[in-house]
């Protein structure tokens, strides 16, 4: 845990006692400050109180004596309208911060120097994060991993000298964290996607940029340029003068890290190095992994890991559970489990990835279906069809896709598995990537693609992917 010493002696509102709220409580507490706790949920509150802290519906306590609201990046900020909690600590004068504002003042305070990686983008966030942490480890390096995913912030060993904070940012978090310094920031891509807290792309945007330009001036920004968002930020940073490393998958850079050919180069001065080849690594299948591992490797380059290093780094990754994870081999037949593709957009990057595939999709529709798919629809031998949407997808596929409405998963991982063996393709894919949330049938999509992985290896003869 890293207690929090910025506000001892001080009270300080806590709202939203979820993981990351009930980890600042316990912080701020061990840091010397008093807290005061608060949740809609009654459940929630019963939890913080017997953890031993002071419970309160900070509707009707004074708020005066506050010297934060510590909100979690749960709740709105700005958009659609801001929450109440907020509005009374503006009206109080109260300052709204998250948890990770609060690390980077502990790390400001008490080890400025500490590498700390701050990452964020529309998509590919975590993938990039875990890369990041891993090949740190690799390399031998004292490694935090956490904030958007996995562990809260403060939850993580201290930031010292020597030991690396490796923290995926959302943009809620980054608009709670004012002084969000980092020593080597992360912006990946920037494409439309939770418009609705943010109000519009401009503003959405603007708030990931300050990732990059919030980063030490010793440090180094990485900015993704394949999307226009991105490269104006990345110009706007090089006005700056400051010291940015753009990545891009699509071309070949002056000056900058690309991929070309499942290897990614690094261009400086008009002459150009190899990296590292991502070619065959089964973890980082596909365009958006490329982008993905040249960001991480840019990364690990300027904290000053080696190319032998980087090379074995990449290719021991194991990825990240239910994004295009490998869960099986059953002599040639592939089983990948891609459960978090909850939309088409997802989808179409594991349809990409793969020229056979038995294809299991369906879950609770999203709008627009899988009409944006119809190029990939050739890479597909047989479909699969599940829950809410088969029906609809089924018309979709029409005559151009051979499928069948499973319904069910336990059905669908059968039949593809079956189909794909009889097959007699060289390499055949049976993928769940269904391109719909997950509610119908499952509570989230952890727990469909945890069921699909027991169904897959349960199977007599299923091997794990080594
Ligand atoms: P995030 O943490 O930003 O949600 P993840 O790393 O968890 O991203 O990946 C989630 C899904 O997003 C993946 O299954 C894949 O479909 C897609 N994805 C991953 N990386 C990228 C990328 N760089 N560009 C576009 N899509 C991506």
């Amino acid at each position: 845990m890293i207690p929090v010493t910025s506000f001892a002696g001080k009270t300080v509102a806590v709202f939203g006692l979820g993981g990351s709220g009930l980890a600042s409580c316990h912080a701020l507490k061990a840091g010397g400050a008093e807290v005061i706790a608060g949740d809609d949920s009654a459940e929630r509150l019963a939890e913080a109180a017997k953890a031993g802290f002071i419970t309160a519906d900070l509707r009707t306590v004074s708020w005066a004596n506050f010297a934060a609201l510590v909100l979690t990046p749960g709740v709105p900020l700005t958009h659609p309208a801001p929450h109440w909690s907020v509005v009374m600590a503006q009206q109080a004068g109260v300052e709204v911060i998250g948890d990770v504002e609060l690390f980077c003042r502990e790390r400001q305070r008490h080890a400025p120097d500490a590498p700390f990686v701050a990452i964020t983008g529309t998509n590919g966030k975590s993938t990039t994060t875990a890369l990041i942490a891993h090949l740190m480890r690799v390399a031998g390096h004292d490694t935090q991993m956490g904030g958007n995913i996995g562990t809260a912030i403060l939850s993580l060993e201290p930031p010292r000298m020597g030991r690396v904070h490796v923290i995926e940012m959302s943009s809620y978090q980054i608009d709670l964290a004012p002084s969000l310094d980092p020593s080597v920031g992360i912006l990946i891509n920037v494409s439309e996607d939770h418009i609705d807290r943010h109000g519009t792309l401009e503003h959405y945007a603007a708030v990931k940029e300050r990732l990059v330009a919030g980063v030490q001036p010793q440090g180094t920004s990485i900015v993704g340029v394949d999307d226009g968002w991105c490269r104006d930020i990345a110009d706007r940073l090089g006005r700056a003068g400051r010291r940015v490393v753009r990545i891009s998958v699509k071309n070949p850079l002056p000056d900058g890290v690309y991929v070309e050919h499942e290897t990614i180069l690094r261009a400086a001065g008009g002459a150009q190095s190899e990296i590292a080849r991502i070619g065959g690594i089964g973890s980082l299948r596909g365009l958006h992994n490329a982008q993905n591992a040249a960001c991480a490797s840019a990364c690990a380059l300027a904290l000053g890991v080696g190319a032998d290093v980087l090379q074995n780094g990449l290719r021991s990754f194991p990825g990240l559970a239910h994004r295009m994870e490998q869960v099986g081999r059953l002599g040639r037949v592939l089983f990948v489990n891609d459960s978090k593709a909850t939309n088409a957009d997802a989808t179409s990057h594991a349809l990409a990835s793969f020229p056979d595939i038995f294809w299991i999709a369906g879950g609770k529709p999203k709008a627009g279906g899988i009409s944006s798919l119809t190029g990939y629809f050739p890479r597909i031998r047989n479909a699969y069809l599940i829950g809410e949407a088969a029906q609809e997808f089924s018309g979709t596929l029409g005559d151009h896709v051979a499928h069948e409405i499973s319904g069910t998963l336990d059905v669908a991982v059968a039949h593809a598995a079956r189909d794909a063996e009889a097959s007699g393709i060289a390499d055949p894919v049976v993928l769940l990537s269904p391109a719909c949330a997950s509610f119908d049938q499952y509570r989230n999509f952890e727990i469909r693609g945890a069921k699909f992985r027991d169904l897959v290896t349960a199977m007599p003869g299923v091997k794990p992917v080594v």
